[in-house]
């Protein structure tokens, strides 16, 4: 599947996506067209694989970010808000941002918050979304934010949100992130499985974090799913400096 959908450009790219079924909605599509992914991957920005951003962290594929804003998309309406932890190199803030901030002319005040726990990615995305003016904007609009902070924490003072992605793998499903949804509001995260009480991967088994989505409806209550394999780099302590 990664090479067939890979492009020679930005557009072709997420136009194979899209002929793949990996996107399916239109407003998906028009967002992702709208971020030109070599401003966030270093090197071969328009091939769908993984790839390094230093600091142990990488820019997840692009059928991951599809993934990640299909499932969420009825939560990501102009004038939501949303916390995208693990924000890395800032790509999927700038796409849940196209998708909440709304048209050009319109007044809607949706807002993304990206966290990640390295100072040093939390400039990196600053700079990768200044290198377009419409990045320049939403950052100095207030409408996207970058936090260094420890994620599995969420972010408290811009609660509550629609929507909640998490870009690494969890140990548990954070409580907190669920009391931070909206009602209703839905949770993306990747989460280690366990094998009573031990991580699979702690014993060099792979391939043993599910991503999951949880629902908060309407009435408060809250609705949890397994949906599919993934392999994320692990949401961690801050490394020491
Ligand atoms: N969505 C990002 C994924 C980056 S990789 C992208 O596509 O660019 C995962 C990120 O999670 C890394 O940047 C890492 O620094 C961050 N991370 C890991 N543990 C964290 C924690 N406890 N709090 C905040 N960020 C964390």
């Amino acid at each position: 599947m990664a090479w067939y959908c890979s492009g020679s450009t930005n557009t072709e790219l997420i136009e194979n996506l899209y002929k793949a079924r990996l996107i399916k909605n239109e407003r998906v599509k028009a967002a992702m067209i709208g971020v030109d992914r070599a401003h966030y991957a270093p090197t071969r920005p328009y091939s769908d694989s993984p790839q390094p951003i230093g600091h142990g962290a990488t820019i997840s594929a692009p059928h991951m970010h599809c993934h990640a804003c299909e499932y969420l998309i009825d939560y990501l309406q102009p004038g939501s808000r949303v916390l995208d932890i693990g924000s890395g190199s800032g790509y999927l803030t700038h796409v849940l941002a196209n998708l909440v901030t709304g048209r050009p002319g319109t007044s809607a005040p949706g807002q993304v918050i990206g966290i990640d726990h390295i100072p040093e990615l939390v400039d990196l995305a600053r700079s990768n979304m200044n290198k377009s003016e419409q990045g320049r904007q939403l950052q100095e609009s207030g409408q996207v934010k970058f936090i260094t902070a420890d994620g599995r924490l969420g972010w408290k003072e811009n609660a509550p949100y629609d929507a909640i992605h998490v870009g690494a793998a969890a140990e548990e499903l954070h409580p907190v992130l669920v009391e931070q949804l909206r009602a209703p509001g839905r949770l993306f995260i990747p989460v280690e499985s366990e094998n009573n009480g031990i991580h699979l991967s702690s014993l060099g088994f792979g391939g043993g974090q599910y991503i999951w989505v949880v629902d908060k409806k309407a009435d408060g209550t809250v609705h949890k799913e397994k949906v599919f394999q993934v392999s994320y780099v692990p949401l961690t302590d801050a490394p020491r400096s």
